[in-house]
């Protein structure tokens, strides 16, 4: 397994960290300025959650301020940018938890709402649904006068080229073409996911995907689903997870990294190495970025790569796209 040692050891005080999306993309394989935008676009989510918490947000508006950059970024797995359904279509998820009052709002298979965290944010706000889908989701994001988009704001070449490879394989290759960790090459991850501890202690998680590539239409993944993809409880941690969705909603992962912590007293890399492991046991493969009570912060992940970033703004800031065994969590 990938990432690793909780090198932040407990900073006390604000802390943000963000993770790209676990997949199977290498330097052979993704272009050298797409990866130098990533590098760019995480710094930009960084810069936008931690001026949130140094001048004493909430770790809630600093997931939100984050994601939103990485969903406005045309390099992620998230709103623009998204990866193309089975018929070439973008329909996008979302996640949100307040660790304070686990509080949390979720939308899925949006296809017209240009931040989906936003929306996902609002029905936080709102206490009355907690995860919205579909075309009633979209219509609720317009009456909230939330910013809405054509079509083809979310559809880039690099995704149209992307589903084109894999529907030019022939039955049986698909399956072939997995990475000794088991993902599909066309699986490059990019999913983006935020988690931060704020002045006051507070944690939160939030996460936003365009789900997998050539899924079906009415796929929905682990990432709007809470206790999957997403969770956040001040007394033990904030997740945010990614990889092959179907595996950690089985694993119901992101509750099972806060269970670890709270019920069975692990650190928190620990609880979170060990969830990762049962979603291995399972089959799949993936990451997480997750931030304790305590500030510690683990990154994990059992895919090739997994961008990733954190900074407290005592002024630790690391960014990694492709590095294997360095950042938070990291041997
Ligand atoms: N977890 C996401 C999903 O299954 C995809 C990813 O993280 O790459 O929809």
């Amino acid at each position: 397994m990938s990432g690793g040692a909780p090198s932040l050891g407990g900073a006390r005080g604000p802390v943000l960290a963000l993770h790209g999306g676990a997949g199977a993309f290498s330097a052979e394989r993704i272009p050298p300025a797409r990866i130098a935008e990533m590098r760019r676009d995480l710094g930009l989510a960084l810069d936008a959650g931690v001026a949130v918490l140094e001048r004493g947000g909430s770790a809630l508006d600093a997931v939100v301020a984050a994601v939103t950059v990485l969903e406005d970024s045309p390099v992620f797995n998230a709103a623009r940018g998204s990866v193309l359904r089975s018929d070439g279509s973008v329909r996008m998820d979302a996640s949100v938890m307040c660790g304070r009052t686990q509080r949390a709002g979720a939308a899925s298979l949006l296809r017209s709402t240009r931040n989906p965290v936003q929306l996902a944010r609002a029905l936080l706000e709102r206490e009355q649904e907690v995860l919205l889908a579909g075309s009633g989701a979209d219509a609720l994001a317009v009456e909230l006068g939330l910013a809405q988009c054509p079509p083809e704001y979310f559809v880039t070449d690099y995704r149209r080229a992307q589903l084109e490879r894999l529907r030019a394989r022939v039955p049986g290759e698909a399956e072939r073409a997995v990475t000794p960790e088991g993902a599909s090459e066309e699986e490059e991850g990019q999913t983006v996911g935020a988690v931060a501890r704020d002045q006051a202690g507070h944690l939160a998680a939030a996460t936003s995907t365009g789900g997998t590539t050539s899924a079906r239409t009415s796929r929905i993944g682990d990432s709007p689903i809470l206790g999957a993809g997403t969770w956040a409880q001040d007394e033990s941690c904030a997740v945010s997870a990614t990889g092959a969705g179907e595996f950690f909603l089985r694993a119901a992962f992101a509750h099972e990294v806060h269970a670890r912590v709270a019920l069975q007293g692990l650190p928190l890399d620990v609880a979170a190495r060990q969830a990762l492991q049962h979603v291995v046991r399972l089959g799949g493969h993936g990451g997480c970025v997750a931030v304790d009570s305590q500030g510690n912060v683990s990154a994990p992940f059992t895919t090739l790569a997994m961008p990733r970033a954190y900074q407290t703004p005592a002024g630790d800031r690391r960014i990694w796209i492709l590095e294997r065994g360095a950042g938070p969590g990291s041997g």
